[in-house]
């Protein structure tokens, strides 16, 4: 591992099961902001745990919190016309 991932991951304190355990308080906004930034850090470096937590969030539907995630445009446009549809 580098060296300045390593630093990162002590002082942030989280680990995979840390965020896989405190994911659905991160998601709602539920802990300290040093637990909530080291959560987002972990979850940059981390695809497995940024999956698990997306999955999460899209479950309970507050995707639109998580970095770099946005819904792309036809998918919006596709969810409207079902919508409007009425399907
Ligand atoms: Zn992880």
């Amino acid at each position: 591992m580098n060296s300045w991932l390593t630093k990162i991951f002590r002082r942030g304190e989280v680990d995979c099961n840390d965020v896989r355990r405190l994911s659905s308080d991160y998601l709602e906004d539920d802990l300290p902001e040093v637990k909530q930034s080291a959560i987002r850090t972990h979850l940059s470096n981390c695809g497995p745990c940024r999956a698990f937590v997306e999955t999460l969030a899209s479950t309970i539907g507050i995707l639109s919190r998580l970095p770099r995630v946005s819904a792309p445009s036809s998918f919006k446009e596709s969810v409207m016309n079902r919508i409007k549809r009425g399907d």
